[in-house]
């Protein structure tokens, strides 16, 4: 799509709600997926199913996800009684990561080679077969990369199978209290993290509870620079602000 439809797009859908918005993209591309990344954005699964019971649903498993995140992805797949694309990292280049520089390497040297190898390389594979992907990005997730984000958007980060690739964020414009009043009004499952702390959940040894008033993706990364907390799933909201 041009920048002049995307502006429309978010112009119509502005006063749509995210379910609305889920069955207009649903609509509008044959080839599209909700991405589910184990923690809140369920709810877009919850929605999603309602409109189109075989809806692509596709999920990242790094390896080093929490117990607790894996038996919530089954959970999910078995609420809803749906098949779950779940992608894995190419064996090689792990291989090669893990001897070269061991299991921990992101404390030493960043985030980046890891997340590029367990999630971006696996994400970009799965992008390279759809026209657009859904996701659960919300505007109050990071004042830092996420303020931005917008309903619609054009991806600059991956392509699709003909190239151009359209992102939905149906809750972007949701706060997390919005969230969670849908997880509760509609008896959504949810990760059990969240009744430890945990708000913003990824992978376990970079995932960690945040504290009252702490911001939640400073539960992530928490060793690294406080304003780039995104694992180049969503890079093009770091790229786009410089
Ligand atoms: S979040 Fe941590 S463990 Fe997971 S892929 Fe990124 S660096 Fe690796």
């Amino acid at each position: 799509m041009m920048s002049e439809e995307i502006e429309q797009l978010n112009q119509d859908l502005a006063d749509k709600r995210p379910k609305d918005i889920i069955r207009h993209a649903l609509e509008q591309h044959g080839a599209i997926a909700v991405s589910f990344s184990g923690a809140e954005d369920v709810v877009l699964i919850d929605m999603a199913v309602k409109i189109k019971p075989d809806v692509d649903i596709f999920t990242l498993d790094t390896g080093r996800l929490h117990p607790e995140t894996y038996e919530f992805i089954e959970q999910v797949r078995k609420h809803y009684g749906i098949r779950i694309d779940i992608r894995t990292p190419e064996q090689q280049a792990l291989q090669q990561l893990v001897r070269e520089k061991g299991l921990f390497s992101f404390f030493e040297d960043g985030h980046q080679e890891c997340c590029g190898i367990r999630k971006i390389e696996p994400l970009r594979q799965k992008l390279l077969t759809l026209d657009a992907w859904i996701t659960g990005q919300r505007r109050d997730q990071s004042p830092g990369t996420r303020s931005d984000v917008q309903l619609v958007e054009a991806d600059s980060a991956f392509q699709g199978r003909n190239g151009e690739l359209t992102k939905y964020n149906p809750l972007a414009l949701w706060s997390s209290a919005q969230v969670w009043e849908y997880i509760r009004l509609f008896d959504v499952p949810y990760n059990r993290l969240h009744e430890q702390g945990y708000i913003s959940i990824g992978c376990q040894p970079c995932t960690r509870p945040t504290l009252p008033n702490q911001h939640e993706r400073e539960g992530r990364w928490w060793w690294e620079n406080a304003g780039h907390k995104e694992c180049g799933l969503h890079a093009g909201n770091i790229i786009e602000k410089g």
